[in-house]
């Protein structure tokens, strides 16, 4: 089982980032992990067909977690799959999806007319709650309140376990005291780290936005400790706050807190 980092930035757009997504492979197999700016693009770049993504595991729902649902959605199912799409998330993950389906309702109608077999674009939603685990196609997984992110009520961490690896996606936010339990002896770790020292600089003149940008995540001491703590092997990080903060810089940061291996993410890295 490996992890592709599918999109390593944020909301602003720019060329150099994908939004972030996440991929765990199994049995040459994707599994997308959120579905942001790009991510059908991503999987292509990464030598997979989006016709053959089957499921979707949602961490939460700010928009720079979609943006690339609909567009990944409906490529799928124009490229060519025949069955549900399989989504899994918290809450508002049902209503989130009703609303995305009614966007495309009329060109799904046009070429279901046309022919095309509808099942491709059924969704399946299956809403997760913390201390949930279930199994797809032998990979175990388990979701937890791993991080606390501002006012947004429903977020999860996800770990994946098969072929013997452990790979954590803690997303967006400070860890809460679940973290640590629920990432012990990860091979992997994944942690979106923010570092105010570079948000006003890059939002601008937007200091409303950097503060409150800043409130909402992990700091370096928070992502150190954690890792520290939980033992992981590798310690990732990726849609770093702000998202083009150098990441020689960031690594250099962590390091002042966690001892082990630090990979500084780059979209389609895969581990
Ligand atoms: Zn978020």
């Amino acid at each position: 089982m490996d992890l592709i980092l599918l999109g390593t930035g944020a909301p602003p757009p720019t060329p150099l980032k994908a939004g972030p997504s996440n991929a765990i492979v199994a049995d040459g197999k994707l599994y997308l992990i959120d579905a942001a700016r790009h991510a059908a693009t991503q999987i292509v770049r990464a030598g997979f067909s989006v016709r053959d993504v089957d499921y979707l595991f949602f961490t939460h729902f700010h928009s720079d977690h979609y943006t690339g649902f609909a567009e990944f959605f409906i490529s799928r199912w124009i490229m060519g799959a025949k069955t549900p799409l399989r989504v899994y998330g918290p809450d508002p993950a049902p209503e989130i999806v009703k609303r995305m389906l009614h966007y495309y309702e009329y060109d799904i109608d046009l070429r279901a007319n046309e022919g095309k077999p509808r099942t491709g674009c059924e969704i399946e939603v299956n809403v997760l709650s913390p201390g949930d685990t279930f199994e797809v196609n032998g990979i175990q997984i388990s979701v937890e309140r791993g991080t606390r992110h501002g006012n947004v009520p429903d977020i999860l961490s996800f770990r994946f376990e098969a072929g013997g690896r452990n790979i954590v996606i803690a997303s967006d936010g400070s860890p809460t005291e679940k973290l640590v339990p629920f990432a012990m002896g990860a091979d992997i770790l994944v942690m979106h780290p923010c570092l105010p020292e570079f948000i006003v600089e890059e939002y601008g003149g937007v200091e409303e936005t950097a503060k409150i940008v800043a409130a909402h995540h992990a700091s370096v001491e928070e992502i150190g400790r954690t890792a520290t703590e939980a033992k992981v092997g590798k310690l990732v990080f990726s849609h770093v706050v702000p998202p083009l903060a150098p990441n020689d810089k960031v690594a250099e940061a962590l390091a002042r807190h966690f001892d082990g291996t630090i990979v500084p993410g780059e979209d389609l890295l895969r581990l």
